[in-house]
């Protein structure tokens, strides 16, 4: 193949050959976000004018907030925000390290017993986020040979898991190239304990089954309590990602495993402190001792990405104090969600059962879910809709999701819009 001179016929080369030069390059990623605003997934942001609360501000009108993380009101906190004034103040800004090099402060290592006595553990790791921990984990664990000369491990997923499970059993397979992975229906115990019957006969290293504890697309929780037992019966790990629950299921806020009754018996947590314990960033996975202490060896994430800021992990620190202090927030954020789910129903709309404060309200065309967000913000309620293919088509819905920062005024203020405009658009009767 000769690279012609000629433009003319340099383009038609192109083409031909399926190269694309710098310049083309630009065009065909214009041509893809115009593709993606046609097709109305392109996703565009609305700037808040300062704090995330249960009110915000947007181009100054207040908004009732349903659409964040933000489930214990923590974000702007006045305990949380002075414990990070003071992190800033008596450790400084940055550690411009990584952890092994010169990047833990004693704060990093108090963190990271807090959080593992919180979830009933024996130990944590922090990361830089929840999807830096699930990149970590897999690959970490399973590209080690641990002395063995020949071996193949197999990882069983729930189909619904989160993007960064999915990256992270997809990284592992990259360096560790004998791993299978099979993913199971959603919450499919039968599928699972079937194929886990199938594959007995095979003699496989490591076996792992990998769950989101809450699903945030839906806010359906998976049946941790029969999960513990098949895992222990097939010797298999059992990895939870509590991003969502943290802080928010249970009756102290522990968790998925709390709620299920099974505190302190899943075998991996991984989770995020940048939604309820505080909303601002970083991860961590928890589980026992060897394995955390082998993470801190072989965790690329951890070991070639900067430490997490003093500031949060000060806040962080005091998020976690608070939940453990009482359970007022906890029991504010659950009794807000009851009510708005009561609420929403008796207005005539459908939502997903179940009783996480992530309420996905079912619209099912994308077009009414998208023109229905637009109105709410007009109203004053800022709330984002979700369609195909973030959701199965024509399950187009607006994901509310509660917070302990909301006032029974605010949700009713949200609900009377929620009426209002749904009845504007024919998704309820007049
Ligand atoms: N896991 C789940 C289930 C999540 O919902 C999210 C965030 O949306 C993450 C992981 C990523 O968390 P982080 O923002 O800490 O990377």
């Amino acid at each position: 193949m000769s690279i012609s001179s000629n433009p003319a016929t340099s383009e038609v080369a192109d083409r031909k050959f399926g190269r694309l030069g710098i310049k083309q390059l630009y065009t065909a990623l214009e041509q893809e976000l115009n593709q993606a605003r046609e097709n109305k997934t392109f996703k565009s942001e609305i700037p808040l004018d300062d704090k995330q609360a249960g009110i915000v501000s947007v181009n100054g009108k207040t908004q009732v907030m349903l659409a964040s993380n933000n489930y214990l009101g923590l974000a702007n906190h006045p305990r949380v925000v002075s414990a990070a004034q003071f992190g800033l103040d008596m450790y400084g800004f940055g550690l411009a390290s990584v952890r092994f090099l010169c990047g833990t402060q004693k704060i990093h290592l108090e963190l990271e017993d807090r959080i593992a006595s919180f979830l009933g553990m024996e130990a944590a790791i922090l990361h830089s986020s929840c999807f830096a921990a699930n990149e970590a984990l897999f690959a970490a664990i399973l590209s080690s040979d641990l002395g063995f000369s020949d071996y193949r491990d197999i990882i069983y997923s729930d189909q619904l898991n989160h993007a960064s499970i999915i990256d992270g059993i997809r990284l592992s397979r990259m360096v560790a190239k004998g791993t299978e992975l099979k993913a199971y229906p959603h919450n499919d115990l039968a599928q699972l304990q079937q194929s886990l019957k199938q594959d007995c006969e095979t003699v496989y290293r490591i076996k792992m089954i990998a769950t989101d504890g809450v699903f945030s697309m839906e806010g359906e929780f998976a049946p941790l309590s029969e999960l513990v037992d098949i895992a222990a019966k097939n010797d298999a790990l059992l990895v939870v990602d509590d991003s969502h629950a943290t802080g928010v299921l249970g009756k102290k806020g522990r968790g998925t495993p709390e709620h299920c009754g099974v505190h302190g018996r899943v075998d991996v947590i991984t989770g995020t402190l940048g939604k309820a314990l505080g909303g601002a960033a970083g991860g961590f996975i928890a589980g026992k001792k060897p394995l955390i202490e082998f993470l801190r060896q072989k965790s690329r994430p951890y070991t070639f990405s900067n430490t997490l800021p003093p500031a949060v992990v000060c806040g962080t620190l005091e998020a976690i104090k608070m939940i453990e202090e009482d359970n007022s927030l906890v029991e504010k954020l659950q009794h807000n969600t009851n009510y708005f789910r009561k609420e929403i129903k008796n207005l005539g709309f459908k939502i997903i059962e179940g009783i996480h404060p992530i309420v996905p309200v079912m619209l099912g065309e994308a077009a009414i879910a998208m023109d229905m967000s637009d109105r709410l913000l007009k109203e004053g309620v800022y709330v984002r809709g979700l369609w195909y293919p973030v959701v199965p088509k024509g399950e187009a819905r607006l994901r509310v999701q509660i917070s302990a920062d909301h006032e029974l005024r605010d949700l009713d203020f949200a609900l009377s819009c929620f009426g209002k405009v749904g009845k504007q658009l024919g998704v309820l009767s007049k």
